[in-house]
Protein backbone atom coordinates (compact mmCIF):
# COMPACT_ATOMS: atom_id res chain seq x y z
CA UNK A 1 0.00 0.00 0.00
CA UNK A 2 2.74 2.65 1.14
CA UNK A 3 5.39 1.52 -2.13
CA UNK A 4 1.75 1.69 -4.26
CA UNK A 5 1.10 5.28 -3.44
CA UNK A 6 4.87 6.03 -3.54
CA UNK A 7 4.67 5.26 -7.00
CA UNK A 8 1.80 6.94 -7.55
CA UNK A 9 3.17 10.10 -6.26
CA UNK A 10 6.81 9.67 -7.79
CA UNK A 11 3.83 9.48 -11.29
CA UNK A 12 2.34 12.53 -10.51
CA UNK A 13 5.73 14.30 -10.12
CA UNK A 14 6.68 12.58 -13.44
CA UNK A 15 4.05 14.23 -14.79
CA UNK A 16 4.17 17.42 -13.31
CA UNK A 17 7.93 17.57 -15.01
CA UNK A 18 6.49 16.78 -18.30
CA UNK A 19 4.40 19.95 -17.63
CA UNK A 20 7.31 21.60 -17.22
CA UNK A 21 8.99 20.44 -19.78
CA UNK A 22 6.10 21.10 -22.00
CA UNK A 23 6.25 24.56 -20.61
CA UNK A 24 10.18 24.86 -21.94
CA UNK A 25 9.00 24.27 -25.18
CA UNK A 26 6.11 26.43 -25.47
CA UNK A 27 8.57 29.40 -24.18
CA UNK A 28 10.78 28.71 -27.05
CA UNK A 29 7.59 29.21 -29.62
CA UNK A 30 8.04 32.59 -27.96
CA UNK A 31 5.40 33.75 -25.42
CA UNK A 32 4.16 37.49 -25.06
CA UNK A 33 0.04 38.80 -24.09
CA UNK A 34 -0.60 41.54 -22.58
CA UNK A 35 1.02 44.38 -20.75
CA UNK A 36 4.01 43.00 -19.10
CA UNK A 37 3.38 41.50 -15.39
CA UNK A 38 5.44 44.06 -13.96
CA UNK A 39 2.99 46.85 -15.21
CA UNK A 40 -0.41 45.01 -14.06
CA UNK A 41 1.13 44.28 -11.06
CA UNK A 42 1.42 47.83 -9.55
CA UNK A 43 -1.41 49.16 -11.23
CA UNK A 44 -2.95 46.36 -9.06
CA UNK A 45 -1.12 47.08 -6.34
CA UNK A 46 -1.82 50.93 -6.87
CA UNK A 47 -5.48 50.74 -7.12
CA UNK A 48 -6.36 48.37 -4.69
CA UNK A 49 -4.00 50.21 -1.92
CA UNK A 50 -5.88 53.02 -2.07
CA UNK A 51 -9.67 51.38 -2.20
CA UNK A 52 -8.73 49.92 1.17
CA UNK A 53 -7.31 46.24 0.26
CA UNK A 54 -5.65 44.16 2.82
CA UNK A 55 -2.31 43.10 1.69
CA UNK A 56 -3.47 39.37 1.08
CA UNK A 57 -6.78 40.15 -1.44
CA UNK A 58 -4.14 42.84 -3.22
CA UNK A 59 -1.62 39.29 -3.52
CA UNK A 60 -4.56 37.28 -4.65
CA UNK A 61 -6.05 39.27 -7.17
CA UNK A 62 -2.43 40.38 -8.49
CA UNK A 63 -1.68 36.42 -8.40
CA UNK A 64 -5.34 35.77 -10.69
CA UNK A 65 -4.22 39.12 -12.86
CA UNK A 66 -1.26 37.57 -14.18
CA UNK A 67 -2.54 33.52 -14.31
CA UNK A 68 -4.98 35.50 -16.89
CA UNK A 69 -2.04 35.90 -19.05
CA UNK A 70 -0.12 32.51 -17.89
CA UNK A 71 -2.60 30.10 -18.52
CA UNK A 72 -3.35 31.90 -22.01
CA UNK A 73 -0.08 29.93 -23.05
CA UNK A 74 0.90 27.53 -20.92
CA UNK A 75 0.45 23.70 -22.00
CA UNK A 76 -0.18 22.86 -17.94
CA UNK A 77 -4.05 23.83 -18.31
CA UNK A 78 -6.47 21.81 -20.33
CA UNK A 79 -6.49 23.58 -24.00
CA UNK A 80 -10.82 23.99 -23.96
CA UNK A 81 -9.62 27.06 -20.56
CA UNK A 82 -7.15 28.37 -22.53
CA UNK A 83 -9.52 28.96 -25.57
CA UNK A 84 -10.97 31.03 -22.65
CA UNK A 85 -8.35 32.94 -21.15
CA UNK A 86 -6.99 33.81 -24.73
CA UNK A 87 -9.99 35.82 -25.43
CA UNK A 88 -9.38 38.17 -22.31
CA UNK A 89 -6.89 40.43 -23.52
CA UNK A 90 -8.77 42.39 -26.23
CA UNK A 91 -6.56 41.20 -29.09
CA UNK A 92 -8.02 40.74 -32.43
CA UNK A 93 -10.24 43.71 -32.50
CA UNK A 94 -10.03 45.48 -36.21
CA UNK A 95 -13.34 47.62 -36.15
CA UNK A 96 -14.76 50.27 -33.83
CA UNK A 97 -17.57 48.30 -33.97
CA UNK A 98 -16.02 45.00 -32.51
CA UNK A 99 -14.19 47.41 -29.97
CA UNK A 100 -17.33 48.27 -28.86
CA UNK A 101 -19.18 45.18 -28.74
CA UNK A 102 -15.70 43.71 -26.35
CA UNK A 103 -16.32 46.09 -24.48
CA UNK A 104 -20.41 45.85 -23.66
CA UNK A 105 -19.90 42.17 -23.59
CA UNK A 106 -17.14 42.25 -21.35
CA UNK A 107 -18.78 44.64 -18.92
CA UNK A 108 -21.59 42.74 -18.84
CA UNK A 109 -19.97 39.45 -17.71
CA UNK A 110 -18.03 41.16 -15.11
CA UNK A 111 -21.50 42.12 -13.81
CA UNK A 112 -23.05 38.68 -13.91
CA UNK A 113 -20.19 36.61 -12.60
CA UNK A 114 -19.60 39.42 -9.65
CA UNK A 115 -23.10 39.35 -8.71
CA UNK A 116 -22.33 35.30 -8.77
CA UNK A 117 -19.71 35.45 -6.43
CA UNK A 118 -22.11 37.54 -3.92
CA UNK A 119 -24.78 35.55 -3.81
CA UNK A 120 -22.56 32.53 -3.37
CA UNK A 121 -20.98 34.53 -0.71
CA UNK A 122 -17.23 33.62 -2.19
CA UNK A 123 -14.88 36.44 -1.91
CA UNK A 124 -12.16 34.17 -3.08
CA UNK A 125 -14.07 34.02 -6.55
CA UNK A 126 -14.72 37.97 -6.16
CA UNK A 127 -11.27 38.12 -6.34
CA UNK A 128 -10.42 35.82 -9.10
CA UNK A 129 -13.03 37.86 -11.12
CA UNK A 130 -11.53 41.06 -9.74
CA UNK A 131 -7.91 39.85 -11.54
CA UNK A 132 -9.44 38.94 -14.60
CA UNK A 133 -11.59 41.34 -15.36
CA UNK A 134 -8.71 44.07 -13.82
CA UNK A 135 -6.56 42.21 -16.46
CA UNK A 136 -8.72 42.85 -19.62
CA UNK A 137 -9.65 46.49 -18.88
CA UNK A 138 -5.40 47.36 -18.54
CA UNK A 139 -4.86 45.33 -21.66
CA UNK A 140 -6.91 47.65 -23.70
CA UNK A 141 -4.85 50.76 -23.11
CA UNK A 142 -1.68 48.52 -23.61
CA UNK A 143 -3.40 46.83 -27.16
CA UNK A 144 -5.35 49.32 -28.65
CA UNK A 145 -4.86 52.59 -29.97
CA UNK A 146 -6.43 54.31 -27.50
CA UNK A 147 -3.53 56.49 -26.74
CA UNK A 148 -2.68 57.40 -30.09
CA UNK A 149 -6.15 58.69 -30.97
CA UNK A 150 -6.55 60.36 -27.41
CA UNK A 151 -2.73 62.29 -27.36
CA UNK A 152 -0.95 63.45 -24.72
CA UNK A 153 -1.67 67.57 -24.44
CA UNK A 154 1.67 69.85 -24.87
CA UNK A 155 1.42 70.95 -21.64
CA UNK A 156 2.73 67.49 -19.83
CA UNK A 157 -1.01 66.53 -18.11
CA UNK A 158 -1.64 62.67 -18.46
CA UNK A 159 -5.33 62.38 -19.91
CA UNK A 160 -7.63 59.80 -17.66
CA UNK A 161 -11.01 60.11 -20.03
CA UNK A 162 -10.56 56.44 -20.83
CA UNK A 163 -12.88 54.37 -23.10
CA UNK A 164 -15.60 53.91 -20.04
CA UNK A 165 -16.63 57.69 -19.92
CA UNK A 166 -17.66 57.87 -23.92
CA UNK A 167 -19.14 54.10 -23.95
CA UNK A 168 -22.64 55.45 -23.98
CA UNK A 169 -21.86 58.23 -26.47
CA UNK A 170 -21.33 56.11 -29.09
CA UNK A 171 -21.57 59.20 -31.90
CA UNK A 172 -17.81 60.26 -30.14
CA UNK A 173 -17.15 56.97 -30.21
CA UNK A 174 -17.50 56.14 -33.94
CA UNK A 175 -16.08 59.13 -35.05
CA UNK A 176 -13.30 57.34 -33.81
CA UNK A 177 -11.72 54.52 -35.52
CA UNK A 178 -10.74 52.02 -32.70
CA UNK A 179 -8.92 48.86 -32.97
CA UNK A 180 -6.48 46.77 -31.43
CA UNK A 181 -3.55 44.55 -33.04
CA UNK A 182 -3.26 41.06 -34.10
CA UNK A 183 -2.34 38.64 -31.90
CA UNK A 184 -0.40 36.33 -32.77
CA UNK A 185 1.68 37.68 -35.75
CA UNK A 186 0.83 34.48 -37.86
CA UNK A 187 -3.02 34.49 -36.76
CA UNK A 188 -4.94 33.88 -39.70
CA UNK A 189 -8.55 33.14 -37.99
CA UNK A 190 -10.28 33.97 -35.02
CA UNK A 191 -10.72 33.84 -32.30
CA UNK A 192 -14.42 34.42 -33.45
CA UNK A 193 -15.61 32.84 -36.75
CA UNK A 194 -14.25 35.60 -39.03
CA UNK A 195 -10.73 35.49 -41.12
CA UNK A 196 -8.20 38.47 -40.11
CA UNK A 197 -8.73 41.19 -42.87
CA UNK A 198 -5.84 41.92 -44.56
CA UNK A 199 -3.15 44.88 -43.85
CA UNK A 200 -4.18 45.09 -40.01
CA UNK A 201 -1.73 46.26 -37.45
CA UNK A 202 0.16 43.41 -35.13
CA UNK A 203 0.39 43.39 -31.85
CA UNK A 204 4.30 43.41 -31.95
CA UNK A 205 7.08 42.88 -29.79
CA UNK A 206 9.71 45.08 -27.95
CA UNK A 207 10.42 46.95 -31.33
CA UNK A 208 7.63 47.04 -33.35
CA UNK A 209 3.85 46.77 -33.31
CA UNK A 210 0.74 48.48 -31.96
CA UNK A 211 1.34 47.27 -28.24
CA UNK A 212 1.97 49.65 -25.36
CA UNK A 213 3.49 46.44 -23.23
CA UNK A 214 6.63 47.70 -21.35
CA UNK A 215 8.48 50.65 -20.61
CA UNK A 216 10.95 49.80 -23.51
CA UNK A 217 7.53 51.06 -26.06
CA UNK A 218 6.47 54.04 -27.08
CA UNK A 219 4.00 55.93 -25.13
CA UNK A 220 3.92 52.89 -22.74
CA UNK A 221 3.70 55.60 -19.78
CA UNK A 222 0.52 56.98 -21.09
CA UNK A 223 -1.16 53.58 -21.62
CA UNK A 224 -0.10 53.01 -17.80
CA UNK A 225 -1.99 56.05 -16.02
CA UNK A 226 -5.13 55.53 -18.94
CA UNK A 227 -5.02 51.76 -17.27
CA UNK A 228 -4.71 53.86 -13.70
CA UNK A 229 -8.12 55.33 -14.45
CA UNK A 230 -9.60 52.51 -15.93
CA UNK A 231 -8.74 50.10 -13.08
CA UNK A 232 -10.21 52.38 -10.56
CA UNK A 233 -13.23 52.51 -12.36
CA UNK A 234 -13.77 48.98 -12.59
CA UNK A 235 -12.96 48.16 -9.37
CA UNK A 236 -15.53 50.64 -8.05
CA UNK A 237 -18.29 49.42 -10.26
CA UNK A 238 -17.76 45.56 -9.04
CA UNK A 239 -18.09 46.91 -5.34
CA UNK A 240 -21.15 48.59 -6.15
CA UNK A 241 -22.92 45.05 -7.93
CA UNK A 242 -21.39 42.91 -5.15
CA UNK A 243 -23.13 44.72 -2.67
CA UNK A 244 -26.18 45.58 -4.25
CA UNK A 245 -26.75 41.93 -4.83
CA UNK A 246 -25.54 41.01 -0.98
CA UNK A 247 -24.74 44.10 0.92
CA UNK A 248 -21.31 43.68 3.25
CA UNK A 249 -20.01 41.10 0.62
CA UNK A 250 -17.56 43.92 -0.45
CA UNK A 251 -15.94 44.29 3.02
CA UNK A 252 -15.33 40.48 3.46
CA UNK A 253 -13.65 40.45 0.07
CA UNK A 254 -11.23 43.35 0.60
CA UNK A 255 -10.42 42.80 3.82
CA UNK A 256 -10.21 38.84 2.87
CA UNK A 257 -7.38 36.90 4.77
CA UNK A 258 -5.98 33.71 4.63
CA UNK A 259 -3.64 31.59 7.72
CA UNK A 260 0.13 31.81 8.44
CA UNK A 261 0.28 28.26 5.88
CA UNK A 262 -1.97 29.43 2.91
CA UNK A 263 0.03 32.82 2.98
CA UNK A 264 3.34 30.75 2.32
CA UNK A 265 1.68 29.13 -1.10
CA UNK A 266 0.42 33.07 -1.63
CA UNK A 267 3.68 34.79 -1.26
CA UNK A 268 4.94 31.86 -3.53
CA UNK A 269 2.73 32.39 -6.10
CA UNK A 270 3.50 35.87 -6.17
CA UNK A 271 7.62 35.06 -6.76
CA UNK A 272 6.23 33.11 -9.47
CA UNK A 273 4.80 35.87 -11.18
CA UNK A 274 7.75 38.04 -10.82
CA UNK A 275 10.00 35.33 -11.61
CA UNK A 276 8.85 33.51 -14.50
CA UNK A 277 7.73 36.93 -16.22
CA UNK A 278 11.26 38.53 -15.35
CA UNK A 279 13.01 35.08 -16.98
CA UNK A 280 10.74 33.88 -19.66
CA UNK A 281 13.49 33.28 -22.74
CA UNK A 282 12.77 31.54 -25.88
CA UNK A 283 12.49 32.36 -29.76
CA UNK A 284 11.06 35.98 -29.09
CA UNK A 285 10.98 36.18 -25.76
CA UNK A 286 13.54 37.92 -23.00
CA UNK A 287 11.52 38.53 -20.41
CA UNK A 288 7.90 39.92 -19.61
CA UNK A 289 8.21 41.75 -16.64
CA UNK A 290 9.20 45.17 -17.25
CA UNK A 291 10.26 45.07 -21.17
CA UNK A 292 13.15 42.56 -22.48
CA UNK A 293 16.79 41.82 -21.70
CA UNK A 294 15.75 40.11 -18.13
CA UNK A 295 15.40 36.68 -19.86
CA UNK A 296 17.48 33.92 -18.29
CA UNK A 297 16.85 29.91 -19.58
CA UNK A 298 18.60 28.74 -16.55
CA UNK A 299 16.98 30.85 -14.28
CA UNK A 300 13.33 29.78 -15.31
CA UNK A 301 13.77 26.32 -15.74
CA UNK A 302 15.18 26.31 -12.08
CA UNK A 303 12.80 27.98 -10.94
CA UNK A 304 9.65 26.83 -12.91
CA UNK A 305 10.33 23.27 -12.70
CA UNK A 306 9.93 23.73 -8.64
CA UNK A 307 7.08 25.77 -8.97
CA UNK A 308 5.29 24.16 -11.54
CA UNK A 309 6.06 20.41 -9.38
CA UNK A 310 4.67 22.01 -6.00
CA UNK A 311 1.43 21.24 -5.12
CA UNK A 312 -0.96 23.83 -6.38
CA UNK A 313 -2.39 26.70 -4.05
CA UNK A 314 -6.04 27.18 -3.63
CA UNK A 315 -5.21 30.57 -5.97
CA UNK A 316 -3.90 28.92 -8.94
CA UNK A 317 -6.95 26.27 -8.71
CA UNK A 318 -9.29 28.69 -8.51
CA UNK A 319 -8.24 29.66 -11.91
CA UNK A 320 -7.59 26.54 -13.21
CA UNK A 321 -10.75 24.27 -12.31
CA UNK A 322 -13.30 27.63 -11.79
CA UNK A 323 -15.20 28.84 -13.68
CA UNK A 324 -14.81 32.50 -14.27
CA UNK A 325 -12.49 32.21 -17.10
CA UNK A 326 -15.61 30.68 -18.97
CA UNK A 327 -18.23 33.14 -17.85
CA UNK A 328 -16.05 36.42 -18.15
CA UNK A 329 -14.72 35.39 -22.17
CA UNK A 330 -18.10 33.98 -23.14
CA UNK A 331 -19.08 35.85 -26.60
CA UNK A 332 -16.36 38.47 -26.62
CA UNK A 333 -16.08 37.61 -30.22
CA UNK A 334 -18.99 35.36 -31.06
CA UNK A 335 -20.49 38.31 -33.08
CA UNK A 336 -23.53 38.62 -31.25
CA UNK A 337 -25.02 42.18 -30.70
CA UNK A 338 -24.24 42.37 -26.71
CA UNK A 339 -26.26 43.90 -23.95
CA UNK A 340 -25.64 47.94 -23.89
CA UNK A 341 -22.96 48.43 -21.60
CA UNK A 342 -23.59 48.73 -17.79
CA UNK A 343 -22.39 52.29 -16.45
CA UNK A 344 -19.18 52.56 -14.53
CA UNK A 345 -18.33 55.60 -12.66
CA UNK A 346 -16.35 57.90 -13.83
CA UNK A 347 -12.67 58.23 -12.57
CA UNK A 348 -12.42 61.16 -10.40
CA UNK A 349 -9.42 61.13 -7.89
CA UNK A 350 -6.70 63.81 -7.85
CA UNK A 351 -4.09 62.53 -8.17
CA UNK A 352 -0.02 63.13 -9.80
CA UNK A 353 2.18 61.34 -11.54
CA UNK A 354 5.52 61.03 -10.14
CA UNK A 355 8.36 59.11 -12.46
CA UNK A 356 11.45 58.19 -11.69
CA UNK A 357 13.57 57.34 -14.49
CA UNK A 358 17.04 55.58 -14.57
CA UNK A 359 18.68 56.88 -17.68
CA UNK A 360 22.15 54.68 -17.07
CA UNK A 361 22.98 52.29 -14.66
CA UNK A 362 27.23 51.64 -14.66
CA UNK A 363 29.35 49.31 -12.79
CA UNK A 364 32.43 50.94 -11.22
CA UNK A 365 35.41 50.29 -12.94
CA UNK A 366 37.48 49.17 -9.83
CA UNK A 367 34.58 47.59 -8.09
CA UNK A 368 36.52 46.56 -4.98
CA UNK A 369 37.16 42.86 -6.13
CA UNK A 370 40.47 41.63 -7.34
CA UNK A 371 41.54 42.07 -10.44
CA UNK A 372 42.11 38.20 -11.03
CA UNK A 373 38.33 37.66 -9.70
CA UNK A 374 37.00 40.18 -12.20
CA UNK A 375 38.32 38.27 -14.69
CA UNK A 376 36.28 35.10 -13.77
CA UNK A 377 33.33 36.60 -13.02
CA UNK A 378 30.32 37.26 -15.63
CA UNK A 379 29.24 40.91 -15.82
CA UNK A 380 26.87 41.85 -13.27
CA UNK A 381 22.77 41.42 -13.46
CA UNK A 382 21.37 44.63 -11.97
CA UNK A 383 18.35 45.20 -10.69
CA UNK A 384 16.60 48.23 -8.65
CA UNK A 385 14.12 48.30 -5.85
CA UNK A 386 12.71 51.69 -5.72
CA UNK A 387 9.73 52.33 -2.68
CA UNK A 388 8.14 55.84 -3.99
CA UNK A 389 5.64 57.07 -1.49
CA UNK A 390 3.79 53.94 -0.13
CA UNK A 391 5.23 51.40 -3.18
CA UNK A 392 7.12 49.63 -3.33
CA UNK A 393 8.52 48.61 -7.44
CA UNK A 394 10.87 46.42 -8.37
CA UNK A 395 12.39 46.89 -11.63
CA UNK A 396 13.64 44.52 -14.65
CA UNK A 397 16.65 42.67 -14.06
CA UNK A 398 19.40 43.41 -17.05
CA UNK A 399 21.40 40.33 -17.78
CA UNK A 400 24.78 39.96 -17.83
CA UNK A 401 25.75 44.01 -18.45
CA UNK A 402 27.90 46.27 -16.63
CA UNK A 403 26.57 49.30 -18.33
CA UNK A 404 23.01 49.86 -19.28
CA UNK A 405 21.17 52.64 -20.69
CA UNK A 406 17.54 53.69 -20.34
CA UNK A 407 16.61 50.56 -17.64
CA UNK A 408 14.44 51.38 -15.66
CA UNK A 409 11.29 53.62 -15.25
CA UNK A 410 8.93 53.29 -12.49
CA UNK A 411 5.03 55.66 -11.82
CA UNK A 412 3.71 56.07 -8.81
CA UNK A 413 0.06 57.79 -8.42
CA UNK A 414 0.40 60.94 -5.19
CA UNK A 415 -2.53 62.29 -3.72
CA UNK A 416 -2.31 66.34 -4.77
CA UNK A 417 -2.03 66.93 -1.16
CA UNK A 418 1.09 64.80 -0.58
CA UNK A 419 3.72 67.56 0.01
CA UNK A 420 6.83 65.29 0.53
CA UNK A 421 7.48 62.20 -1.18
CA UNK A 422 10.14 59.76 0.13
CA UNK A 423 11.83 57.66 -2.65
CA UNK A 424 14.39 54.92 -1.67
CA UNK A 425 16.40 53.66 -4.48
CA UNK A 426 18.24 50.66 -4.29
CA UNK A 427 20.23 48.52 -6.47
CA UNK A 428 20.98 44.72 -6.65
CA UNK A 429 22.90 42.33 -8.29
CA UNK A 430 20.73 39.01 -9.29
CA UNK A 431 23.07 36.55 -8.21
CA UNK A 432 20.08 33.47 -7.73
CA UNK A 433 16.98 32.01 -7.86
CA UNK A 434 15.83 33.56 -4.12
CA UNK A 435 16.29 36.84 -4.02
CA UNK A 436 17.02 36.62 -0.60
CA UNK A 437 20.69 35.77 -1.69
CA UNK A 438 20.99 38.69 -3.93
CA UNK A 439 23.69 41.44 -2.49
CA UNK A 440 23.34 44.98 -2.55
CA UNK A 441 25.21 47.14 -5.16
CA UNK A 442 26.49 50.65 -3.60
CA UNK A 443 25.53 53.81 -5.01
CA UNK A 444 25.14 56.25 -2.16
CA UNK A 445 29.04 57.36 -1.70
CA UNK A 446 28.37 57.92 2.47
CA UNK A 447 31.17 54.89 3.84
CA UNK A 448 28.96 51.99 4.82
CA UNK A 449 25.44 52.92 3.22
CA UNK A 450 24.48 51.49 0.05
CA UNK A 451 20.67 52.79 -0.89
CA UNK A 452 20.02 56.58 -1.69
CA UNK A 453 17.33 57.84 0.18
CA UNK A 454 15.33 61.38 -0.87
CA UNK A 455 12.28 63.25 -0.64
CA UNK A 456 10.62 64.73 -3.55
CA UNK A 457 9.12 68.32 -3.24
CA UNK A 458 6.09 68.43 -5.32
CA UNK A 459 5.20 71.66 -4.31
CA UNK A 460 8.96 72.83 -5.36
CA UNK A 461 10.34 70.24 -7.48
CA UNK A 462 13.04 69.39 -5.25
CA UNK A 463 14.70 67.04 -3.75
CA UNK A 464 16.40 66.57 -0.23
CA UNK A 465 17.84 64.13 1.56
CA UNK A 466 21.16 62.17 0.25
CA UNK A 467 21.08 64.21 -3.18
CA UNK A 468 19.82 68.07 -2.89
CA UNK A 469 18.70 70.21 -6.03
CA UNK A 470 16.62 70.12 -9.03
CA UNK A 471 16.55 66.82 -11.05
CA UNK A 472 13.64 66.60 -12.84
CA UNK A 473 14.68 66.42 -16.65
CA UNK A 474 16.99 63.82 -18.59
CA UNK A 475 19.21 67.23 -18.97
CA UNK A 476 19.62 67.64 -15.30
CA UNK A 477 19.59 64.18 -13.65
CA UNK A 478 21.92 63.56 -10.82
CA UNK A 479 24.37 60.84 -10.91
CA UNK A 480 25.25 59.07 -7.32
CA UNK A 481 27.91 56.22 -7.10
CA UNK A 482 29.78 54.26 -4.13
CA UNK A 483 33.01 55.17 -2.63
CA UNK A 484 35.48 52.84 -1.49
CA UNK A 485 35.73 51.11 1.05
CA UNK A 486 32.62 50.11 0.05
CA UNK A 487 32.76 47.12 -2.73
CA UNK A 488 30.46 46.26 -5.76
CA UNK A 489 30.31 49.67 -6.10
CA UNK A 490 27.96 51.35 -9.42
CA UNK A 491 26.92 54.73 -11.02
CA UNK A 492 23.90 55.29 -11.12
CA UNK A 493 22.08 58.68 -13.45
CA UNK A 494 18.66 59.18 -13.10
CA UNK A 495 15.97 61.95 -12.27
CA UNK A 496 12.52 62.55 -10.75
CA UNK A 497 9.51 64.25 -12.27
CA UNK A 498 5.89 64.83 -12.40
CA UNK A 499 2.63 65.97 -14.07
CA UNK A 500 -0.19 65.93 -13.18
CA UNK A 501 -3.37 63.64 -13.82
CA UNK A 502 -6.34 65.64 -15.58
ZN1 LIG B 1 -3.01 40.13 -21.31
Amino acid sequence: MVSFSIVAIQRKKNLRAGAAYLLMIAVQCGIAVGFDTGPHFDLTQAVLSERGFGDDAIKITQVENWLTDYYSSSPTIAGSKRDELEKLHFDNLFTTDQVINYWSQLINNVRTETQNAARQDDPLAALTVLGIALHAVQDFYSHSNWVETHPRPSDGTYRTDTYAQYANSKTTLKSLTLFTGKYPTDRTYGPGPDRIPANVQIHGDYESGLNHDSLVRPRWDQAYVFAYAASHEIVEAIAKWADETRPGFWKSVISYAVDTNLRKKLDYDVSALRNMSMWINGKGADGHWKGNKSGSKRFFSAFSTKWIGSDSSVFVRQMRDGTASRTLSSNLYSGALPPPMPDLPRFSLQRRAILVRTLKIKQQSDSGNLRSEIGKLAAPDYYARTRIGSQEFCSRTIQGSSESIDPWQEIYFAALDDVNVPIRISVWDEDDIDSAKDQATDINPVIGKNTLDLIFNTATGQISGDLSGNFNSPETAFTSSGEKPDKKRAAITAYVTQYPLK
